[in-house]
């Protein structure tokens, strides 16, 4: 085996020229091509310098053999001389009458081309010699190397009885449509196919079994999209409902879907119930912020959901103990213990520590899903502000950690835009006094008795937190319909890519959806993504379910991708239709609605299909037309 890898790996490597080496062109011309290596001797061998191969004219190619035999050896020349030039050079040729051009004795009845010609080659070498067409195989070969093509696909020979036995198929074919079918001999064989020529191309037909083989022939080549594979096969091969194949096999190109965006699936924002006062608080951490005197180089954030009061602890390591013991000894001393805490995926959050400390204040935690921060937005926003203040604060300042508790005063008694009332006021009841307050706020004449403190009671009873409002520019709203139904779905990768990376991983198994998030069996394990990261997938049902089986119901989530497959032109529609109606939609109410709406609407498409009662339309010339369902029901029919 290595022996032959050698033979083959040196009968065609370029060797190095040497000065001392006898040089010779091998050349020789087929009807269209001319083709010549450049050899040298040495060792008892020719070992090649260079090869060269340049197709002839349409003129050209009419010259009578000796001619193009002859500029064959003018083209190599030409091409070769600057690494001859000034060395003795050998010409060989397997056309004999060539060997005698410099020897005739009468010369005058040359035409002017060939005068020239054997001219310019003069100027190098008169010594042209006879080869035999055997010992001439690389000169040869690369005369014929149009005749060298791409090994097909798909065996004619095999293609060629299927179609015998589809006969009557095509038969029925040609007699139902304005298709013609025709026997058509294949270039260079005695192999008949029958293709359709209604069209400038001539279209093989395809029977069942090659229809797939000749899709992927022609999509994996560069995974084109669905309209322009469609363009190249139909241009290339015949089958009746070739579009629909087409169309579907394309969509559930695994490669295509993994490596295409689409459109990003933005979900809209979740509401957030109101929640009694230090019921749900968020928690994340700053840093690292640079490291002050005291050592502490974090901040641990804590924000309550209703009231919005902030709490900032600087730590210097953000180990699991230390972030327990904040939230312990900062929040849950002062304000006692939430329902809830949201976190991010921190370790420290994931950790036993903090686990074995919720379970044991039964306390319930969210955390977010991975790159989708949104659902903390409460303090990541608000850690926008606090750091802002900050570096405000520490123009004039030195230390952060100094600066803080003045910071967080501040930002306690700042008026919200929104709810008109600042974090102290909800949780005081009335505002805090800042530095530098020149009267105070509180009356003189307070007597605490008890319908006073009823009084007060009442009123913090009355704040009521303000519900979350979408601000900002809002994306429109879109989620895929199939993301409700599908089996499968493929995962955005939001990490930072690799050049090439395709966009998209998987696809993985549902296991569990809800409005925001899905639960997805991993190769080694389960995890929550957010619906914003995650398209369908479409794969095909196995087995293959024909199309009247289908269930009309959009339900059932292996066929109703299946159907989806069958119908593709649809979801794009679905799509606009989709942005359209939510664009101005942040409500989740409304997206439920859109949901039902669109699911409704696909039974009915799919009843349409099932009944096969697509309208039909017959034109002026005779042509009969299928009108998409759309149009039909926008009242042109
Ligand atoms: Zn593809």
């Amino acid at each position: 085996m290595k022996h032959v890898k050698e033979s083959i790996k040196n009968a065609a490597l370029l060797a190095h020229p040497s000065h001392h080496a006898t040089l010779a062109i091998f050349s020789d011309a087929s009807d269209k091509t001319a083709g010549a290596a450049l050899n040298q001797f040495i060792n008892d061998s020719w070992q090649p310098l260079g090869y060269f191969s340049k197709k002839f004219s349409d003129a050209q190619a009419r010259y009578s053999t000796y001619d193009r035999e002859l500029l064959a050896i003018y083209m190599a020349v030409k091409h070769f001389r600057k690494m001859f030039e000034g060395r003795e050079i050998i010409i060989f040729t397997d056309h004999k009458p060539l060997t005698f051009a410099y020897t005739k004795s009468n010369t005058n009845s040359e035409s002017p081309r060939r005068t020239r010609q054997l001219l310019y080659i003069s100027e190098f070498t008169t010594d042209i010699r006879h080869v035999s067409g055997s010992q001439n195989a690389a000169a040869d070969a690369l005369s014929r190397i149009d005749a060298i093509t791409c090994p097909s696909p798909i065996d004619y020979n095999q293609l060629a009885i299927a179609q015998e036995r589809d006969s009557d198929t095509i038969k029925t074919l040609g007699l139902q449509s304005n298709l013609s079918f025709k026997e058509v001999n294949l270039p260079a064989s005695n192999i008949k196919l029958l293709c359709e020529t209604s069209t400038s191309y001539i279209r093989p037909y395809l029977p069942e079994e090659y229809r797939r083989t000749a899709f992927d022939a022609v999509h994996n080549v560069s995974h084109p999209g669905i309209k322009t594979t469609r363009k190249l096969i139909t241009q290339r091969y015949f089958w009746p409902s070739m579009n629909a194949d087409v169309g579907k096999w394309a969509k559930v190109c695994l490669q295509c879907q993994r490596a295409k965006i689409q459109r990003h699936t933005t979900s809209p924002l979740s509401i957030f119930s109101p929640t009694e006062r230090f019921e749900h608080v968020h928690i994340d951490i700053v840093g690292p912020l640079p490291t002050a005197a005291t050592g502490h180089r974090y901040l641990v954030t804590m924000i309550d959901r209703a009231t919005r009061w902030p709490e900032a602890y600087p730590l210097c390591e953000i180990t699991a103990e230390d972030v327990a013991k904040a939230l312990y000894e900062g929040w849950i001393s002062r304000f006692g213990c939430p329902a809830t805490i949201t976190t991010d995926q921190g370790r420290q959050f994931e950790s036993r520590v903090f686990a074995s400390l919720s379970r044991l204040l039964g306390i319930e935690k969210t955390r977010t899903t991975s790159y989708h921060a949104q659902c903390n937005g409460i303090i990541e926003r608000w850690h926008r502000v606090l750091k802002a203040a900050l570096k405000a604060r520490l123009q004039t300042a030195r230390s952060w950690i100094s600066e803080l508790p003045t910071v967080l005063l501040g930002l306690r008694a700042a008026m919200r835009s929104d709810t008109g009332v600042s974090a102290a006021q909800l949780t005081y009841g009335c505002n805090i006094r800042l530095p530098g307050d020149f009267l105070s706020t509180t009356r003189d004449d307070v007597i605490m008795d008890s319908a006073y403190i009823d009084q007060l009671r009442d009123a913090i009873r009355n704040l009521q937190p303000m519900p979350n409002q979408p601000h900002g520019n809002t994306k429109p709203i879109f989620i895929h319909r199939d993301l409700q139904t599908c089996e499968y779905v493929f995962v955005r990768i939001d990490a930072v890519k690799k050049p090439l990376q395709a966009p998209y991983d998987g696809p993985y198994r549902v296991l569990k959806r809800d409005s925001k998030i899905f639960t997805l069996q991993l190769p080694n394990r389960e995890t929550n993504i957010s619906i914003d990261r995650l398209k369908p997938a479409y794969t095909i049902a196995e087995p293959d379910v024909p199309t009247d089986t289908i269930p009309s119901t959009c339900n059932k989530q292996l066929t109703s991708s299946a159907s989806e497959l069958h119908k593709p032109s649809n979801s794009l529609k679905h799509q606009n239709d989709n942005n359209l109606k939510h664009q101005n939609d942040n409500n989740l109410k409304h997206q439920n609605d859109n949901n039902l709406k669109h699911q409704n609407d696909n039974d009915l498409k799919q009843q349409d299909i099932g009944n096969n009662s697509i309208p039909t339309r017959t034109t002026r010339r005779g042509r009969v037309i299928r009108l998409p369902v759309r149009f039909a029901r926008g009242g042109i029919l």
